[in-house]
């Protein structure tokens, strides 16, 4: 079996994000955006969507939806007193949940259906019915609390598929690596205690939540050493995501020895990206996701599943994510990446190279 799923609905292009410009609300001194709006527009994920189909990559997927996450799935991760105002500014035409975190009318049901995309990706990889999974979700999960909205992020969609599938399903091990340039936050909070949940973070030091690092947040009690965050210095480009994986990401895997393997994955790491300063490109993401396909080959049967985060570069995002695509499913289009030349060019140079390298290599004392 070598099926690659595909998870979307349009009803989660249809979520109002606030009114934000780029990261700045508006008001004040700010003034109301031009084009098309806020950062986390749908445009972005609609866009990649659309370069899938032009280029014939979806007709190789297994394309479904999902149904909406059920309210007994969100309580597993979620307080009820959080998901009641939630639902209730969703109804009240909505407004701020937190910080970065603006809804639209209906919010709160377009966030259960994105759960759900996840959830349904997740438990068709692990019941066999597909050997890997996407989920084209949105809104985003990966900042969330179980009481706070924050970061464009209302319901923490992955460890909500994740909670799902250990109850009904008897799932053990579950590593998460997120590689959206922010950290993740929510993902971590969640798991800090447990074991059975191994949380690698890799993004941009101190950029979101603002001024934060996480190098030192390695897990609490139980949960001790299954916490891990790659913090990379801005500008970081390809190699330093490559070293991070070779040196870290990977032999963390192989020894947890996962029994399925969730990406969280954002692809605002990109040189393009308005909300952070690296120097991705679809290379970057493509060799990524070769990397723990082939993990994932040798350690749970393929069990692979990502879930879409951040990434608000318009003209690229769609780049990155065929890239992604591409690889997961084995199916390469004759798409070229226009823009990968000149970012190559950008790369950081030798010096910055080698002391990132340093940097990754005394983390990986630490950690592994
Ligand atoms: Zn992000």
């Amino acid at each position: 079996m070598n099926k690659t799923g595909f998870y979307y609905d349009e009803s989660c292009f249809w979520h109002i994000a606030g009114s934000y410009a780029g990261p700045l609300p508006i008001g004040g001194w700010v003034q109301p955006p031009s084009g098309s709006s806020h950062a986390e527009s749908p445009e972005t994920k609609r866009r990649l969507k659309n370069l899938m189909d032009r280029s014939g990559l979806t007709a190789k997927l297994i394309v479904s939806g999902a149904a909406p996450a059920q309210y007994e799935d969100l309580q597993r991760v979620h307080p009820e007193s959080y998901l009641q105002r939630f639902k209730a500014l969703s109804d009240e035409n909505g407004g701020e949940l937190g910080p970065n975190a603006s809804i639209g009318n209906g919010s709160y049901e377009i966030a259960c259906l994105s759960s759900g995309l996840v959830s349904q990706a997740v438990e068709d990889v692990v019941l066999g019915n597909i050997k890997n999974a996407y989920a084209l979700c949105r809104p985003p999960g990966h900042h969330c609390l179980p009481d706070q909205a924050m970061g464009f992020c209302f319901l923490a969609n992955i460890p909500i598929a994740i909670e799902k599938a250990k109850a009904k399903h008897n799932v053990g091990r579950v590593a998460v690596i997120d590689w959206d340039v922010h950290h993740g936050n929510g993902t971590q909070e969640i798991y800090l205690e447990r074991d059975d949940v191994l949380s690698i973070s890799i993004h941009q030091e101190n950029c979101f939540p603002p001024g934060y690092s996480g190098a030192e947040d390695r897990g609490v009690g139980k949960g001790e050493g299954y916490n891990i965050n790659i913090p990379l210095l801005a500008g970081s480009g390809h190699e330093a995501y490559v070293y991070a994986f070779e040196q870290i990401v990977l032999p963390a895997l192989e020894a947890y020895k996962p029994d399925l393997i969730i990406v969280a994955c954002g692809y605002d790491a990109n040189a393009v990206d308005p909300l952070a300063r690296m120097q991705a490109h679809s290379n970057t993401f493509r060799t990524m996701t070769s990397m723990l396909t082939n993990t994932a080959e040798q350690l749970c049967n393929g069990r692979l599943v990502m879930a879409h985060e951040g990434g608000y570069a318009e003209s690229y995002v769609p780049f990155c994510g065929l890239a992604t695509m591409e690889a997961l499913s084995g199916h390469k289009t004759e798409v070229e990446d226009p823009l990968l030349e000149f970012i190559n060019l950008q790369q950081p140079n030798a010096d910055f190279v080698e002391f990132q390298k340093s940097k990754i290599d005394q983390l990986k004392q630490k950690v592994l």
